[in-house]
């Protein structure tokens, strides 16, 4: 077995499954002690902390729901005293509902918000008084918002939200050298985006960069690598569209 001593620490939110867990598998190949947060995919949590635990990587599962303020404090809490203070903060935990703003119940419009927004502002308000100076914190777009499609308004709202966040907190924490930066990903084969859709419209995403194809996790992966490594230590405050073109 491999002796990785990882110096830094990374949390990557939401890394049970889809873009998360390919994030949190290469941060532990660029050299992080990972802490895989989760919702309620223990299981895949599980495997992916035993998969990189056998590759000689530091890591640990970590239950907690982003929307929930006590549940963040305990995952930062976990995460220090099992793995170091924290280097890297990936905000990547989202959910996605497509429904007409009108048709859109008060339990979707919550749990959405509650999720993408007030679970960013969670754990960014907490790594400001936990993180490392020198740190990298990474939140999640999407492209779906310059795209402005039917269906999207309420996912979108929330998105915009992150997108005015990374903007105003990557200036507040002047003197830190901590970037804060997003990534906004187009159509990435995951559960997110497959799940309710037709082959045919799923085709019809395909399409649309021109690229011609749909993303994949370790395509958004590698530019939260880029991001959260020290090739991206002069971009702050940006928000990078991984989209293969299509906006
Ligand atoms: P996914 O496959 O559905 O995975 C979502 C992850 O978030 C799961 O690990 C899930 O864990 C976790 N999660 C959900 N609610 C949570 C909560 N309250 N607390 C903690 N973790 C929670 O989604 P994905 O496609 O990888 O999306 C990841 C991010 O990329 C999201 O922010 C999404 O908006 C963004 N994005 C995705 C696409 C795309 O096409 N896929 C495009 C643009 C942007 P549990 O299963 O344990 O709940």
């Amino acid at each position: 077995m491999n002796t990785i001593k990882n110096a830094q620490v990374a949390i990557v939110t939401g890394a049970s499954r889809g873009i998360g867990a390919a994030v949190a598998q290469r941060l532990a190949k660029d050299g992080f002690a990972v802490a895989v947060n989760y919702a309620s995919s223990s299981t895949e949590a599980d495997a992916l902390v035993a998969e990189l635990t056998a590759a000689g990587t530091k890591a640990i599962a970590v239950k907690a729901d982003v929307s929930k303020a006590d549940d963040v404090r305990r995952m930062f809490e976990t995460t220090e005293q099992q793995l170091g203070k924290v280097d890297a903060l990936i905000n990547n935990a989202g959910v996605l509902k497509t429904v007409p703003l009108a048709d859109t119940s008060d339990a979707l419009y919550d749990q959405t918000f509650d999720i993408n927004v007030r679970g960013t502002f969670n754990t960014l308000r907490e790594a400001a008084a936990r993180m490392n100076n020198g740190g990298r914190i990474v939140n999640f777009s999407s492209t779906t918002l310059a795209l402005n499609m039917p269906g999207y308004a309420i996912y979108n709202g929330t998105k915009a939200a992150v997108e005015a966040f990374t903007h105003v907190f990557a200036k507040e924490l002047r003197g830190r050298n901590i970037t804060v930066n997003a990534v906004a990903p187009g159509p990435i084969a995951t559960s997110l985006f497959l799940d309710g859709k037709t082959e045919e419209q799923i085709q019809t995403f395909a399409k649309m960069p021109p690229l011609q194809r749909l993303g994949q996790p370790d395509d958004i992966a590698s530019v939260v690598s880029f991001l959260a490594g020290p090739d991206a230590g002069w971009v702050n405050g940006q928000i990078l569209r991984a989209n293969g073109g299509v906006a």
